[in-house]
């Protein structure tokens, strides 16, 4: 029997059937009062997930669009702007900041490592006019979460500056309330936290930001939000919908909202990573974040093993997706999430196949040893989820 594919890459994930199923429903047009009904319903739960009482807008868009929209709407070619790199993700941000002309203040954090806030501090107190902050709450490239709290409250007194958050492998799988936190721009995604396949991605603005949106002069049409904000209003969408993907997120509110409270996926997230972590260690695989994200988790390939080829021959011969490393982590390390429709069985499964993938490439692991890898993921679990 052939096995079943498990899809445990940070992003896309593994998504429930009944997802699945829901996206194969006959299409209607968007314009019509059952479509509105939807709509309504997702646009007020959503603020829940992000944890603000603000709009959240939807926008047909992979992450990086909801990324570039975060910044053309609040920023304007001269602006100074903070970027903190902490791998893939902090680099592509920047990139952005750059083409729309922002002026800009890099703070390159090491591979691995987490952004200090005192350093962020001290960067803001050179330059005063800053307009914006961006950061990473979990940079997905290295599995780090950063300390968006502590950060927030630094930004927050800074009323001319903006905390600009790209949360796609965070909101809704980490603690991460935008009002209670500072956050002004919160940026996520249908493909990773959400369950979803790529193709939506979440924006929400603090009070404080609508005022830069209001005076940023970067060109924007299909992203400028005022517009969809308009059309919400009216129960509408300014563009055409994507009504599958809509339906499907109506009901993946269904399953992560629980009296519409975001807390027990959160600690399922959680769970399930502290089970890849305990497991993985046991069996000699040590965790490349020094602030390990609740969401993903790196794996640093042990001595002996050919870890270039790990992440092909897991998925070709175990049936198992996960990431390998990008840039100067290629063949170092393996990234494992713990999003998704995913249950502790699963994890246990990885940890095998982990073992046996890397036993065909030159590993060492004993039955005897994997067993144990299990067990102590198990136990891990079985304590995490109580
Ligand atoms: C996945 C991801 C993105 C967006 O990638 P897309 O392929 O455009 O959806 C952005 N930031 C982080 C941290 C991510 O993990």
């Amino acid at each position: 029997m052939e096995l079943p594919y498990l899809l445990m890459a940070p992003g896309p994930v593994q998504i429930p059937p009944e997802i699945t199923q829901i996206m194969a429903l006959p299409m209607i047009h968007h314009r019509t009062p059952e479509f509105e009904k939807i709509l309504v319903d997702v646009l007020e739960r959503l603020p829940k997930v992000f944890g603000t009482h603000e709009r959240v807008f939807i926008q047909t868009a992979t992450g990086s669009g909801g990324m570039e929209s975060a910044l053309v709407n609040t920023l304007s070619r001269g602006d100074k702007v903070l970027c903190v790199v902490a791998g893939k993700f902090g680099e592509r941000w920047r990139l952005m900041a750059q083409e729309i002309g922002c002026t800009i203040v890099s703070y390159d954090v090491p591979w691995g490592e987490a952004a200090v806030p005192a350093k962020i501090q001290t960067l803001l107190n050179e330059n005063p006019d800053t307009r914006a902050v961006l950061i990473q709450a979990c940079e997905t490239s290295t599995a780090v979460l950063n300390p968006v709290q502590e950060i927030g409250a630094i930004v927050q007194k800074f009323p001319e500056t903006l905390l600009i958050v790209d949360a796609i492998t965070a909101c809704g799988v980490t603690p991460l309330p935008m009002d209670a936190w500072g956050i002004d721009v919160m940026v996520a995604a249908s493909q990773k936290a959400f369950m979803l396949p790529a193709g939506l991605s979440f924006l929400a603005f603090s009070k404080k930001s609508w005022k830069f949106v209001e005076a940023a002069k970067t060109p924007r049409f299909y992203w400028d939000v005022r517009a969809e904000k308009k059309a919400n209003i009216a129960n509408q969408t300014h563009f055409s919908s994507v009504v599958p993907l809509t339906r499907a997120l109506q009901k993946v509110l269904d399953l992560i909202l629980v009296n519409g409270k975001i807390d027990g996926n959160i600690l399922k997230s959680k769970t399930l990573a502290k089970g890849i972590e305990v497991g993985c260690q046991k069996l000699g695989f040590q965790l490349y974040a020094k602030s390990p994200s609740p969401s993903v988790t790196a794996l640093v390939i042990p001595e002996g093993i050919q870890g270039a080829k790990l992440p092909d021959h897991l998925e070709t011969k175990y049936r198992i997706t996960v990431a390998g490393g990008q840039d100067s982590l290629k063949g170092k390390i393996v990234r494992i999430s713990s999003m998704g429709h995913i249950k502790p069985n699963d994890i246990l499964r990885v940890i095998e196949a982990l073992a046996l993938a890397s036993n065909d490439l030159g590993g060492k692991f004993s039955k005897e040893q994997i067993q144990a890898a299990q067990t102590a993921a198990q136990t891990a679990m079985t304590e995490g989820s109580n």
